[in-house]
């Protein structure tokens, strides 16, 4: 199967600190891939590496055989490569509606229609189950919901790979069951690629899981394989 992105000896240094230091990572088309790592490991670096938000000291990044590594984060966007962030960054001002809507318009290249738009925007928010608070103001959602919104934004632009960090972060036990489903129904026409430290999320939702330490990969594999590995039950998931 020929991988959806592959990085090769991929490094950035915060002046003499390797934050990721040579990693050859591959994600294959369809799956939903885990990160995990303890705290400063490298993996959001990684990940933002692979969106565009930070550029590479040295390496490679090819997105479905293109050589992107050069590329400024709105061209990797319209490859199809959407992300969330850590930090909420939805525009509490807006309505739910705008705040999805937005980052389609920017990414709009060739001419699409208002009502294709609009199809566009509120097929995002009914699959995050956001279309009853399309009028809400971003800032009026609960915290869940906002999270919610946030890949609501990333679904419009109907992305090849979703890039999520740490989406469960904050979220009520019911609401993390309710991602996880939504993860699993995205995953029926995207590639997903999630940081996440809740290990029930990783070991329910993963195919494979590529476990960082200190800007390197320490081990690669299915939950099982990550599950039996000693040496990650040493290094990070002995220390939970
Ligand atoms: P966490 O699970 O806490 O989010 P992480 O695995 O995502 O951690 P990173 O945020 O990628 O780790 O950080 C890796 C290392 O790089 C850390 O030591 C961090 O302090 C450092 N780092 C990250 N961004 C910067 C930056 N902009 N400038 C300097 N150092 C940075």
């Amino acid at each position: 199967m020929t991988p959806l992105l592959t990085t090769r000896d991929l490094r950035k240094n915060y002046g003499g600190l390797r934050a990721v230091d040579g990693v050859d990572f591959t994600l294959l088309p369809g799956e939903i891939h885990a990160i995990i790592g303890p705290n400063g490991a490298g993996k959001t670096t990684f990940v933002s590496l692979v969106c565009g938000r930070v550029m590479p000291s040295s390496g490679t990044i090819i997105f479905d055989g293109d050589d992107i590594t050069d590329l400024p984060a709105y061209r990797r966007v319209r490859q199809g490569i959407a992300y969330t962030f850590q930090i909420t960054s939805v525009f509490a001002h807006l309505s739910a509606y705008d705040n999805v809507a937005l980052p389609m318009q920017r990414t709009l290249t060739d001419g699409r229609s208002r009502a294709k738009l609009h199809a566009g925007v509120m097929n995002a928010l009914e699959r995050t189950g956001l279309a009853g608070r399309a009028n809400s103001l971003a800032g009026t959602l609960s915290y869940g919901h906002q999270r919610l919104l946030e890949v609501a934004m990333g679904l419009a632009l109907k992305p090849r790979l979703l890039i999520l960090d740490e989406p469960t972060q904050g979220l009520s036990d019911g609401e993390i069951a309710g991602f996880m489903d939504l993860v699993r129904e995205i995953a029926q026409d995207a590639t997903v690629l999630l940081i996440e430290h809740n290990m029930q999320v990783v070991m329910g939702l993963a195919d494979r899981i590529t476990v960082m330490n200190a800007g390197r990969i320490l081990a690669e594999g299915t939950p099982a394989d990550i599950r039996a590995n000693d040496e990650v039950q040493r290094a990070y998931l002995g220390t939970e």
